[in-house]
Formats: C-alpha cells, structure tokens, sequence
C-alpha cells in the first residue's frame, strides 16, 4: 500500500539524487537468467533491487478438470506466491488475497502476450516464487514469467516488460522501492507493456496524479520498459547460444566416437 510514510523524509535532493543515490528515472540494478531449472519446461530467475523472483512454466498441457477447458484456446494458469521469509514480518505461508489478485493481474497481462489460441483444450502453467520482497514484486514476477515463457518455447506476440513508475517527495519517479511506496504522497503505478508495440497489458494505481505528472510517468515507464526488455531479450540470447555451444560440443563428440569405432 502506497502513502503510510513520513513527511520529513527528502525523497529526491536538490541534486537530483533518491534515498539509494539513483536518479528519478532510473532503474534498481537488475539481472535476469534463464533455464535455470531442470525440471520445468522453461525457468527465469529475476533480482530487481532486493526482489528475487523465480519462474517455472509447464506446458502447454491438458486441462484438469477437463470441464474447465477452453475449446478456442489455451487457459492460463498463473500461481503468484511469496516466501514466508521475502518480508521483515514472517508471512503466512497459505495464499492470502493479496496473492490470488496478483495471479490474477499477471494472468490477465501474460494472455494478452501468450498466442493462446494456438493450444486449444490446454493449459499452460506459470508458479511465481518471490524469494525476497522490496516492492515492485509482481513486475518482477511478470519480468520473470515471461522470460522462462519464452525460454519454454511458448509462442508469444512479445515479451511482457514489467516496470513500475510513480511518484514520491513531490516528484515523478521510476521503479519504487518499498521506502518510497510508503512516502505520504506516494502513487505507485505497476505496469506491464509489450515493448515493440508499446501495448499495455497492465497497468494498476495505487493513489493519483495529474494529468501533467501522469505524461510524465508514462514516459518514463515506456523507456524503462525498453531496458527491461533488452535484458530479458539478453539473457535469451545467452541461453539460446550455450544451448547451441552444448549441442555443437555433443556432436563433435559423436564424430569422434564414430571415427573411432
Ligand atoms: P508489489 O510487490 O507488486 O509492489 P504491493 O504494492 O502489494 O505489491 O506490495 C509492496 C511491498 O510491500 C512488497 O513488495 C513487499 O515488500 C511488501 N509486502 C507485501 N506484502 C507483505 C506482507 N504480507 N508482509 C510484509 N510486507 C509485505
């Protein structure tokens, strides 16, 4: 919840500087890995600041129960769940309503990028861990769905870029930590953008802006959302070009072993 905060707290300086020394449009480091689990058909870890997140997908399956099979297209499954230990308060490990809304959103923002229509009768399964929390914790587990999507082979019109903008201080900012979603006038607005068409597929408010301040926003998070992209994209490339390494390698092997029989 935005807005709980101290009033006596200099969000953003005279120089331009936040509490943790970044500038007003700029992103907590990130870093985002890919086929991280053996089990899963397609895996994403992703560190955003202090959130930790991490992503297993399974399918395109079949439904069960089958009466909730969708005849035209694929259902989307998506599990958002956090640590007991990702907050400085032990959480209760059940899902509570917080995590059954946010599975939601994320179901809703993963549809709109998943070529669903291509699976008819199936499911396709997204679990979200968030390890660590600093807020900004469903765009980083929306980062990591559709990354380990993609790296399961999953079709989609493009990755879903999540990135969070919103204000603190008086000022417009990107990317909210959890000490500035709590400053007195804090608006903290989760979105969620398709980067090559700038479609957005989420976008929550939690508080109000101007109709100026909203411009402003709104641009920041299109060029956040560009950098997020480039890093999902990124680490695909890595995994995509290993794999390719690993491949080349088990057939040099072949070769030898034939040349040697
Ligand atoms: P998001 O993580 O997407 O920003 P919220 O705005 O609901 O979602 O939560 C903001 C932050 O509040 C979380 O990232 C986490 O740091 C903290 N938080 C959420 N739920 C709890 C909880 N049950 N106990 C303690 N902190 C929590």
């Amino acid at each position: 919840m935005a807005g709980k905060g101290n009033e006596n707290v200099t969000y953003v300086d005279k120089s331009g500087k936040r509490l943790d020394g970044r500038k007003v449009d700029e992103l907590r480091p990130i870093k985002v890995d890919v086929g991280v689990l053996d089990r899963a058909d397609g895996s994403a870890y992703v560190e955003w600041g202090h959130n930790k997140a991490i992503a297993a997908v399974y399918g395109p399956r079949e439904v069960l129960p089958k009466h909730m099979a969708n005849p035209y297209k694929a259902i989307m499954r998506v599990y958002y769940r956090m640590a007991p230990f990702s907050v400085p308060e032990h959480k209760r490990p059940a899902p509570g309503r917080r995590e059954i809304e946010i599975s939601k959103v994320l179901s809703e923002a993963l549809d709109a990028a998943v070529l669903t229509e291509r699976f008819p009768q199936s499911q396709i399964e997204v679990h979200i861990d968030i390890l660590d929390a600093d807020a900004g914790t469903r765009i980083t587990a929306l980062t990591a769905a559709s990354a380990a999507l993609a790296d399961a082979g999953i079709p989609m019109r493009d990755l879903v870029a999540g990135v969070s903008v919103g204000k603190a201080g008086g000022r417009v900012i990107a990317d909210l930590t959890k000490a500035e979603e709590d400053a007195s006038d804090a608006v903290d607005i989760p979105m969620a953008i398709l980067p090559s068409t700038k479609e957005v597929v989420l976008l929550q408010m939690d508080g109000i802006l101007t109709k100026e301040e909203w411009k402003d926003a709104h641009e920041l998070a299109h060029k956040a959302a560009e950098k997020v992209y480039n890093l999902q994209k990124e680490a695909l490339r890595k995994r995509y070009e290993s794999a390719e390494a690993v491949e080349e390698t088990e057939e040099i092997a072949e070769t030898k072993e034939e040349v040697v029989e």
